[in-house]
């Protein structure tokens, strides 16, 4: 027996990076599939989101420390109810604060202890801006996710 037949002898496949595989039927569609057995609170994968956002439905927060506000500081240039002028430079260039200022957009929350509309929107809003601020992320095969259109 040669030097290379003993080390494919010994050699054992190593383990999947990922505990699962992905797999597809047309009556399913895709889904994942354990590959070994999966303990209780194992972290299966983690990844960076694709953006960060406040939650469409909740009451008025900072839109850059997602602490709650009471809209005793407003952006300069949105209206946007903000913890201090700290957080104001962070979102300084994001679309929610550049289009009502382009815009000269105006808006008033009524009531600072309910969940707020203008909220919903922030999280798409910064997906679609990502088309144009870092298009590899934005996935482009229907397949994989949606395609959107900024123009
Ligand atoms: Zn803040």
């Amino acid at each position: 027996m040669g030097a290379i037949e003993e080390l494919e002898d010994d050699y054992e496949e190593p383990p999947p990076k990922y505990p699962y595989k992905i797999g597809e039927t047309k009556q399913l569609g895709r889904f994942l599939e354990a590959t070994r057995d999966i303990q209780k609170g194992e972290v299966l994968w983690s990844e960076k989101p694709l953006v960060v956002a406040p939650v469409a439905v909740t009451p008025p927060v900072c839109l850059s420390c997602y602490t709650p506000v009471d809209g005793s500081y407003k952006c300069p240039k949105s209206g946007w109810p903000l913890k201090g002028p700290e957080c104001a430079k962070a979102v300084a260039g994001n679309a929610e604060v550049v289009i009502p200022h382009q815009t000269e957009g105006r808006f008033e929350i009524d009531d600072y202890n309910m969940p707020c509309y203008l909220y919903e929107s922030i999280g798409p809003l910064r997906v679609l801006c990502m088309q144009k601020s870092a298009p590899k992320k934005i996935p482009k095969d229907k397949k994989d996710g949606i395609t959107f259109e900024v123009t």
